[in-house]
């Protein structure tokens, strides 16, 4: 009853879609998670009359129907593309810079996004058409990347997509500067930089790129009743499949015999067997506290501290006794920086006085998602360094971080004019202990590992089959090949699963 043919650990997006995967492709497949719920961070809770989203502010590449993205073909191909009722939030951003007093409103569409910009800054428009040409491009390589299941060389990649190949290797400041994209035109554009945990300077093009192309060209959205929905879905699949979702299981250590993956243990002792283990959870975890010492390769640890853990969450979730419309909330999607200079405000971010933020008003997507005449909102910054965990105690914990909202909840105040404090009926606080607590990632980082200079996109892409230090042992997730994202995590669980079958496979040949 204890073997199966795949154990998942941890139920977040990776997991599940690596576990559906797997379960439809007929394996006997067992899914392990912690938590009394699948999701991971894609889960929603209740306070009083709101029901929040803890994560998903958007999904992107998702696309729609007649205009798909990766992600909504890969729910397509997993049978679960009906179940799930999306809403199209309707603008891209409006971003704030408090320095200079302005701020700017742009679109979805390519050319409404051009044309909007070039209205900001007059002169801007060929540079964005060569951005969009490219990013389209990159778009396209990656997506090859990710569908063709042969090996693929670089020459035939720089026939196909000689621009994805060219700026593979620029940091997205260096790419817009090669564009000569103006100067403010860069900055309104790299506003969603926050999203991605990493600053121009250290992002690299291609993945800003591709990220940027789909979100304006295919729009971005929600699940209607939040992601927590999507959780279920994937996991009631699972099961229907033969698959098992099992929960308050906290695996403690990987099992291995004759130097090979043979199962796992959980904290209360029990055990259970496969020959292949995929990990929803961090390398820094995996390698470091449930693997024997003798067993684990010297390459593995080495890569694993080579890289650098991404920014630390803090989120604010507010229910509002009042309807977005009536407070003058009238965008989805909130950039309150001091300055849209991507890599100065990384800088600012090390200090829990910071007070920038990304705030987003869910009714003005999807009205029905709180009662009648009130709204749900959502506001989030991030701490680049250890500033949180160096001011934090037990002593002093709750006070911080009401301190922390308090400032920025102000921040959003005095920067849009719009005052929320008054309409404030719930409000529920996670700071990076939270987020540490509940997913079990180090330090409370919410995007995995950073992506910076030779760890970026590109090379992780093309370089995971070299980091399958352990026969069996895959992962997949924020850690995993595409970087953090609810996006990125499901496609990464389905790369693991894919890896996996064809492993069992040639496994199977050779017998
Ligand atoms: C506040 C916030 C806002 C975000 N907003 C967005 C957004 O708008 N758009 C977007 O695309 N992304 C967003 N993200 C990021 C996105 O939610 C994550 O990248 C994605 O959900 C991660 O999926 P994952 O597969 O890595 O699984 P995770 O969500 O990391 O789940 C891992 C699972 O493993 C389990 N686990 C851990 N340790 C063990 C163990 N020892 N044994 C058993 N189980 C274990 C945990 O309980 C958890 O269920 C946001 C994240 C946060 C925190």
């Amino acid at each position: 009853m204890k073997k199966y043919d795949a154990i998942v650990i941890g139920a977040g997006n990776g997991g599940l879609v690596a576990a559906l995967r797997l379960a439809n492709n007929g394996k006997k497949v067992l899914v392990l998670d912690k938590n009394i719920a699948p999701g991971g961070f894609s889960t929603s809770f209740m306070r009083g009359r709101f029901e929040f989203d803890a994560s998903m502010n958007s999904l992107h590449e998702f696309g729609t129907k007649d205009n798909p993205g990766i992600v909504y073909k890969l729910f397509e191909d997993l049978n679960i593309i009906d179940k799930i009722k999306f809403v199209e939030i309707k603008d891209a951003y409006h971003v704030y810079s408090r320095n200079s007093k302005s701020d700017y409103i742009m679109p979805f569409g390519v050319e409404s996004y051009i044309d909007k910009m070039e209205k900001y800054v007059p002169g801007s428009k060929n540079s964005l058409e060569i951005f969009f040409k490219i990013s389209r491009e990159c778009y396209e390589a990656i997506t090859y990347l990710e569908t063709n299941e042969e090996e693929i060389s670089d020459e035939i990649l720089a026939e196909l997509y000689p621009n994805f190949i060219k700026f593979a290797i620029l940091t997205l400041s260096k790419g817009l500067q090669l564009l000569r994209m103006p100067l403010k035109a860069q900055e309104i554009l790299t506003a969603n930089w926050s999203y991605f945990g990493s600053p121009s300077n250290t992002l690299s093009f291609v993945h800003f790129a591709c990220m940027f192309y789909s979100y304006i060209a295919k729009g971005a959205q929600i699940p209607r009743k939040t992601s927590y929905e999507i959780s279920l879905i994937l996991a009631e699949a699972i099961e229907k499949k033969g698959g098992k979702v099992q929960y308050l299981s906290t695996v403690k250590e990987i099992l291995f015999e004759n130097n090979q993956v043979s199962g796992v243990k959980l904290v209360n002792g029990e055990e259970y067997y496969a020959n292949y283990i995929i990990c929803d959870i961090s390398p820094h975890v995996v390698y470091g506290k449930m693997i024997p010492e003798k067993i684990l390769p010297q390459d593995a640890i080495k890569l694993t501290n080579s890289r650098v853990l991404g920014s630390r969450g803090f989120s604010i979730y507010l229910g509002l006794n009042q309807s977005a419309e009536e407070i003058g909330l009238n965008d989805f999607n909130y950039f309150i920086y001091h300055t849209l200079n991507s890599n100065k405000e990384y800088e600012n971010m090390n200090s829990i006085k910071n007070n920038n933020c990304t705030a987003v008003v869910v009714n003005n997507a999807n009205p029905t998602c709180s009662p009648k005449g009130t709204c749900v909102m959502q506001l989030m910054t991030l701490f680049t360094g250890d500033c949180f965990d160096s001011a934090v105690s037990v002593e002093n914990y709750f006070d911080l971080k009401e301190e922390i909202a308090e400032n920025i909840i102000n921040s959003f105040e005095r920067t849009t004019g719009i005052l929320i404090r008054e309409y404030i009926e719930e409000i529920v606080i996670a700071t990076p202990i939270t987020f540490a607590r509940y997913c079990g990632y180090p330090d409370g980082v919410i995007h995995g590992y950073k992506a910076t200079g030779p760890d970026n996109l590109i090379p992780r892409i093309r370089n995971s089959v070299n980091e399958n230090y352990i026969k069996g042992l895959r992962f997949c997730g924020s850690f995993g090949m595409y970087l953090s994202g609810c996006g990125s995590a499901y496609l990464s669980g389905n790369r693991a699963a894919l890896d996996v079958l064809k492993e069992m496979e040639h496994e199977g040949e050779n017998e």
